[in-house]
Formats: C-alpha cells, structure tokens, sequence
C-alpha cells in the first residue's frame, strides 16, 4: 500500500510556484514550463498590471538588451555580479536573448550606441511577447496576488501566504520579487543575508546655479572623475548632458553605478572632476590656447575660444576662472592662461546630492551572491529554492544590462528548477 502511494506521489506534476511578475519571473516562469511540460507552474503578481517596470522601461521603448555578445565584456558592465555572472553568461548572454525574442518573432534593432530596442519601438511589444509566450507554455498567472510569507516545510515542500490569507504549497520555488522590500524579507526569513540596498544609475544634483543654467548643453566625450571619502576615485568617459539641477548622460549614469554605495555612504556628497576635452593632452590644450592668444590677440576671449566646447559652456567656463566678456586674449595674465587650462581639463564641480534618471533605474544589493549557485540560480542553504533577477546583488550600468541580468539569471533558474533531481 505505502510503494502504491509513493508511486503514485510520484506521478503528481511538479508544482512549480515564481512570485514576481516582472521580467525576471515571467522568463524563468517560461523557462521552466518550456523545459518540463509536465510541471505545474504559477506566477504570482502583487499588482495588477505584470512587467509594470518593463512597460515604462526605456522611456516606453525597453532596451532590451545591449549588443555587447563576448561575456568577457559583458561583466565589464556590472557593478555588483560580475563575477559571478561570467559562468552565467557562458550559458545564456545577449546573442541568446535576441535569438529567443526572435523565435517569438519579436527583432530587436541595435542602435549607434549598442543599446536593442525591439523594431516596433515599444516595450508593449516585450509585455505583450511575455505574457503571450507565458500562456502558450501553460503558466498559471495569477496577478493582485500579494505573497507575505514564505515557510519551508520540514518534507522541503514550501507554504506560501498569500495576503488575502489562502496558501499555496509547491515542490519548488523561484523568487523574483526585483527590489521589493517584502521580497528580501521572504529570502531572510528562508535563511538568506541582503546586501543592503541602495539606489544606483542616478544623476549628480550640483550647486552651481551658473552651471545649470546652461541646461541642455551636451559634451561628448568627457572624462569623469569622481572623488568621494578620500577613497580613490572612479572614472569615466563618455557623453554628459548639462541638467536643470546638475549633470546627467551616460558618463554620469555609469559612474554614478560604480560609486552607488559609496555615494550612498557620504550622503551623495562628493567631488566631480571634468575632464572637458578628453581628447586632448593637457599640453596639447595649452598649445591651442597659446595658438588663439596669438592669433586672436584683440579678440574677446569669450568670443574666440579656440577649443572645439559649445559656446555658452566656454563663456562659464571662462567666468569660473574670473575672465569677463570684455577681456582681450592679449591681455590675458600667464596665471589666468594657467587657470583656465585646469578648468578645461580638471574642473572641479561640488555634487551634493542626487537626482532621478527616468529612463532607467536600478537598485544595488540584494540576496549575497556568494549564498547562490550561478549554474543552476538555486540555492545553496535552502533546497528547492532559486532566484532570479533584481532580488540578487547583482545590477549593470545603463544600457540593457539590467535587463540582460534579469534574462540570464531567470533562464538559468527556470531551466534547472523544472529539471533538475
Ligand atoms: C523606469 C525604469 C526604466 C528601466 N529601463 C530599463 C531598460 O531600458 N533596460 C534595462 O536593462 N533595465 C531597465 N530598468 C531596470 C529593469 O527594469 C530591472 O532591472 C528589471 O525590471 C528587473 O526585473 P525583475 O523581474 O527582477 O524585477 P521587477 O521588474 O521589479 O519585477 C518584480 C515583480 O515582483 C512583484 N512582487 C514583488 N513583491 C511581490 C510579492 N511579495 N508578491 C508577489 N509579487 C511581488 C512586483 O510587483 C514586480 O512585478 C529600468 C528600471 C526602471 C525603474
């Protein structure tokens, strides 16, 4: 009698539960339906409206992906996970998320700066691709479905509690609650430690009323150097764009990736230092404005700047170092020349606090990777249980890198979760 019940135990389906709606749930949700067609899979969505965040992704157009398909490379855009992501992307990288778009028949279009957006220009393409590719497979979604605790019971089954009271059991369980606070409850209450989390891809508030208002001026490239808590500082190069309330474009959205916690730590207080023409050695500017002094003797310097910078950003840069619209570039002290030289190549701008980037956003922290197996994203103090997406420690500069992570880690997770023993 007891052989005839485990028997037929075993033949019960798999019951498979993902809570989190988002791009990261749906993906191992179709993952794991794809992979065992015998298994029951459920997606649990706190709101009402699953992939909210893919949706206004992009500023509503989803950048997917980013067209950088060597994982070597791929890592060098990560913040937090890189190491761990390596293995990941050997199995699963950005060429496997445009084939499977592709096999949905959803094309991604590449643009000049490598970041994939779908061809239709819409993240409702990506939304609508999900859910349909989700139905397709079988997957039970069940939306305004608030998970409040999670419990595993001692034969390794889990009890989920669902705020409206009921309870679901699985076999398994796939977390992918993003940065949800009540999904890093969950993963601590199961035994996990959270790296706390933090804000990243942001831009720097600066309080220069000059500066701002030159709002709209764009520089590319310059050289970005940011020095917080006399820790060493961090660099980039790339495009800025001159803010209302500071700096933003993808050279400070990336820096402020790497200096996420630690701006954090100073209270997003720090020093940014602008390289202006990055292109140039310092001794090459200072022969260009030798050059212009000369040639333009009994010109106004704010008229004839002999650097190739949009002109309303050479008048402030000029006045930062006390030169006035009258002034002669024949009259132009040695030591001013000198100034200037160093506003041009190591301006030093006071950030002092943060500002919202719309288009894309990020948090840093989350379950400590070292607790997580990348092979297969389940984990390594609870079995049965496997993650996936924004919940990890893991985040990527701007973009689609973010989402790359959420594809990767969630394909890994709904694969091994419907398959393995
Ligand atoms: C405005 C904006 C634009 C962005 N644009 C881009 C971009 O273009 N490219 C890019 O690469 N990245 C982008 N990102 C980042 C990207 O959206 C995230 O990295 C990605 O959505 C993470 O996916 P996820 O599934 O892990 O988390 P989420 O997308 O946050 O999904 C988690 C889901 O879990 C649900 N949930 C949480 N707790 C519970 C619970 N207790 N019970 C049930 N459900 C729960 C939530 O409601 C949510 O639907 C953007 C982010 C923002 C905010």
């Amino acid at each position: 009698m007891r052989g005839t019940m485990e028997t037929f135990l075993n033949l019960l389906p798999l019951k498979i539960v993902v809570i989190g709606g988002g791009a990261a749930g749906f993906f191992g949700a179709i993952a794991s339906a794809q992979a065992n067609p015998h298994a029951q899979v459920t997606l649990l969505e706190a709101s009402r409206q699953p992939l909210a965040k893919v949706l206004i992704s992009g500023g509503g157009r989803c950048n997917v992906t980013h067209a950088c398909f060597d994982p070597d490379r791929l890592v060098q855009n990560y913040p937090r996970g890189a190491k761990a992501l390596r293995g990941a992307f050997s199995r699963f990288q950005a060429t496997d998320t445009v084939a499977w778009f592709a096999a949905q028949g959803v094309y991604l279009n590449k643009e000049a700066d490598g970041r994939m957006f779908p061809v239709t220009n819409t993240s409702e393409t990506i939304v609508e691709c999900l859910i349909k590719t989700a139905a397709v497979a079988g997957v039970e979604l069940r939306i305004g479905t608030p998970v409040i605790s999670v419990k595993q019971l001692e034969n390794g089954k889990f009890e989920i509690i669902l705020k409206s009271g009921e309870i679901i059991n699985c076999d398994r369980l796939l977390l992918a609650t993003g940065s949800s606070l009540i999904g890093y409850k969950i993963a601590r209450e199961l035994g996990h430690q959270i790296e706390p989390p933090v804000p990243s891809l942001f831009t720097f508030n600066i309080a220069d009323p000059k500066l701002r208002a030159l709002a709209g001026v764009s520089v590319n490239p310059v050289q970005l150097r940011l020095s917080v808590g006399g820790k060493s500082p961090l660099q980039q190069t790339g495009p800025l764009l001159i803010t209302h309330w500071g700096v933003s474009g993808p050279a400070v959205l990336k820096l402020s990736a790497w200096g996420a916690r630690i701006l954090h730590d100073n209270r997003y207080q720090g020093k940014l230092i602008i390289n202006w023409l990055p292109d140039l050695q310092q001794e090459q500017v200072r022969q260009k404005l030798l050059a212009v002094k000369e040639e333009w003797a009994k010109k106004a310097i704010a008229l004839h700047r002999g650097v190739d910078l949009p002109h309303r950003l050479w008048q402030y840069i000029i006045a930062r170092v006390g030169i006035t619209t009258e002034d002669r570039w024949a009259g132009l002290p040695h030591k001013i020349l000198n100034q200037l030289l160093l506003e041009l190549t190591q301006g030093e701008y006071l950030i002092n606090g943060k500002g919202a980037f719309k288009e894309e956003f990020v948090t840093c922290g989350g379950v400590n990777l070292k607790e997580v197996d990348f092979k297969t994203m389940s984990s390594r103090l609870v079995p049965g249980l496997y993650f996936a997406g924004e919940i990890l420690d893991i985040d990527g500069v701007t973009g689609g890198f973010n989402f790359q992570s959420a594809w990767t880690t969630a394909y890994l997770a709904g694969k091994a979760i419907a398959t393995s023993d």
